[in-house]
């Protein structure tokens, strides 16, 4: 954003104004946390705030400062919508194209209120009046921190701020391990600490939070690793007998992905989830190094992401949806060495 912009926003949140915070479908944990710390900041700077998430979340995320205020557009629609109509300013985070807010697009997009964007992800659409849009960030989270500094507010960051802050730094750059962890990632987090976030109890109730049947499903999704040693690929399926057998509940499949990029050599994996009650193939997508999975989402599968990571659809059968991926990533053989 450029510096005109920030004080833009900086002028539009001078006085105390009615803010809605929307994240993208399925939140993450950097949603989640960029969401909420956002809330807490502009509670702390006289804002009425409330955050609505298109659909539920997972569990582990559901003890971050402010969560018990969250409001769920699919299972609360009428008050979500009198809350979009009634405010003054739309923050949407961690998303950049309104089709990502799922239910909620239609709501978003006949809205009148000035839309602020902050967000980290790959060719950014132009809908809002303030776009804070940074590709080079590892987390959504990290840049709410970078926006409350630019706004001058670096004091109004808090220990409930920085919870919050820190859950999606650390959940979205997997505890500080991907490439676009930087020296500023870590300052930002030393800060954080320093505040008196706890960053071990954080990593424990995100990661430490496991039922015995989650295990069990990562045993299968183990056991159906596939790798494709001429093309350094592995991809991993679960069907919908598959996870109901584990009483699969959200979340359950997060993280899964990355254990078919551990294999040594490979630069590229997959996990294939089917839906059956929508009828798709949810599809996530990690690489190392060339491999653009950002660009192999939208052009194949429906979605978007990053080029290191990135998510999609398929609505052909699970057997189906796999053979074609495997016909699809044969043209990409160079790349991938
Ligand atoms: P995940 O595989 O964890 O669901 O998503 C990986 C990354 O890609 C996340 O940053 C997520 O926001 C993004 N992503 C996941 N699914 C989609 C999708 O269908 N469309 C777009 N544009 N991005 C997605
Ligand atoms: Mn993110």
């Amino acid at each position: 954003m450029k510096s005109l912009t920030f004080k833009a926003v900086k002028s539009l949140l001078k006085s105390p104004k009615k803010i809605v915070i929307v994240t993208h479908v399925n939140p993450d944990g950097d949603a989640i946390g960029s969401a909420l710390g956002l809330r807490q900041y502009l509670i702390q700077k006289g804002h009425k705030s409330t955050v609505i998430v298109p659909n539920d979340y997972p569990k582990f995320l559901k003890w971050i400062p402010g969560t018990s205020e969250v409001l769920n557009y699919e299972q609360n629609t009428a008050l979500a919508i009198k809350k979009l109509k009634d405010t003054n300013i739309i923050f949407t985070v961690d998303f950049n194209a309104l089709h990502r807010s799922g239910p909620m697009q239609i709501q978003l997009e006949k809205n009148k209120a000035p839309m602020i964007m902050i967000d980290h992800h790959q060719q950014p659409e132009d809908y809002a009046a303030y776009t804070y849009s940074d590709t080079n960030m590892g987390s959504t989270a990290e840049m709410v921190y970078h926006f409350i500094n630019q706004l001058g507010d670096l004091e109004l960051i808090n220990k409930e701020v920085g919870i919050g802050l820190y859950t999606g730094i650390m959940t979205d750059t997997a505890s500080f391990r991907f490439p676009k962890t930087s020296v500023k990632t870590h300052r930002v987090a030393a800060h954080l600490i320093e505040l008196g976030v706890d960053h071990s109890e954080i990593h424990s109730r995100v990661y430490d939070a496991n039922r015995y049947e989650r295990l069990q499903l990562m045993g299968k999704a183990l056991n159906n690793l596939i790798v494709l040693k001429s093309l350094n690929t592995a991809y991993i399926t679960l069907s919908q007998a598959e996870l109901d057998a584990c009483n699969h509940q959200k979340g359950d499949t997060e993280g899964l992905v990355n254990y078919g990029l551990s294999v040594e050599g490979v630069k590229l994996a997959v996990i294939f989830i089917e839906k059956k009650a929508e009828g798709t193939i949810k599809i996530s997508l990690r690489s190392k190094g060339h491999f653009d999975v950002n660009h192999f989402a939208r052009n194949h599968f429906d979605g978007g992401g990053h080029k290191n990571a990135a998510g999609g659809k398929s609505e052909l059968s699970l057997e189906a949806t796999i053979a074609k991926f495997k016909t699809l990533i044969k043209s990409h053989k160079k790349e991938l060495q």
